[in-house]
């Protein structure tokens, strides 16, 4: 299962809510069904993500279908967890198109981004540290952790 198309995947997948923000583009309103953090946010979108991309992996594999789609379920729905642990905007519509309440955690350490090019400021700066502490360090450290105990297996 690890292959470079599997890594390529699992990272679009990661990224692929937030093409939503094409709706700002479009005029569609933030706090719609098709608005940020709205459908392409949900636990739908992100099964389908995960059987669209398991699929035709999981042929080129030859791994278990249902393995490879709820791994791509769980990379797409990490970014709609992730986005609903900030600090602002509106919540995530997780139960989209069946209610589009959005919801936050009641834990939101992480600063919100701003939108578009105002990532590339002060703020956007203050963001960035505020996910290295929050999601990249620990991604680091379960990598640490995954790398030692596979090391402490082959030897
Ligand atoms: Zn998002």
């Amino acid at each position: 299962m690890r292959t470079k198309a599997v890594y390529i995947f699992a990272g679009f997948s990661a990224i692929l809510p937030d093409f939503d923000y094409l709706g700002f583009i479009n005029n569609i309103p933030y706090n719609s069904l098709w608005g940020h953090r709205g459908m392409t946010h949900s636990l739908l979108f992100a099964a389908i993500t995960g059987l669209i991309f398991g699929l035709p992996l999981s042929l080129l594999q030859k791994a278990p279908v249902i393995r490879l789609s709820v791994f791509f379920f769980l990379t797409t729905i990490s970014h709609g967890i992730i986005d609903a642990c900030t600090t602002g905007g509106l919540g995530v519509a997780f139960y989209a198109p069946y209610n589009t309440l959005r919801y936050f955690f009641p834990w939101r350490p992480i600063a919100v981004s701003p939108m578009g090019m105002g990532f590339f400021s002060e703020r956007g700066l203050v963001v960035l540290i505020s996910e290295m502490y929050w999601i990249l360090l620990p991604c680091a450290g379960l990598l640490l952790l995954q790398l030692a105990l596979n090391w402490k297996r082959k030897s």
